[in-house]
């Protein structure tokens, strides 16, 4: 089923992580929310945030601007910030047919900050320009073949 409408649903995801930071758990509220909004994507977060190695934050100290690292079945973790991911799940789901709001990985990175499960690292502007260009060219290009799928079309997680 392709979303026709995917800026109200990104709002109404935004209003269900606000719910979850202020009661601080993902109550049966919020469960049923995500599981209308995201089913997939919030069965495979739920899996991230409790079997994977905790999500990253990393954050520049004066700007405030933050990126994450999330885990994934693979060695190397996945950027993502919220609206992108490097996955090849955002590429084709998310951006390409707009099958889904947002990838697993965005998902459990909102999630993991609206329960303050993220480990927040902050660091030097300069320090965190780095840190986001190595991630980056880590995910997109020193994997195992993932960029190569991506350009082929293949779908994939
Ligand atoms: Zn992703």
């Amino acid at each position: 089923m392709a979303l026709t409408s995917p800026a109200p649903l990104l709002e109404l995801l935004d209003n269900v992580c606000s719910e979850v930071r202020e009661v601080g758990a993902v109550d049966s509220d919020s469960a049923a929310k995500l599981a209308f909004l995201c089913p997939d994507e919030y069965v495979a977060a739920s899996s991230i945030l409790d079997h994977q190695n905790p999500i990253k934050e990393l954050v520049a100290s004066d700007s405030g601007r933050s990126f994450f690292l999330v885990g994934s079945s693979t060695k190397k973790p996945h950027l993502s910030i919220p609206g992108f991911c490097t996955c090849s799940a955002f590429c084709h789901k998310v951006a390409a047919r707009r099958e889904a709001i947002v990838c697993k990985h965005e998902l459990a990175a909102r999630l993991a900050q609206a329960l303050s499960k993220a480990e927040v690292r902050r660091m030097s502007e300069e320090g965190w320009a780095n840190a986001f260009s190595s991630a980056w060219m880590l995910a997109m290009f020193e994997s195992d073949g993932s960029f190569k799928d991506a350009t082929s079309g293949t779908p994939g997680r």
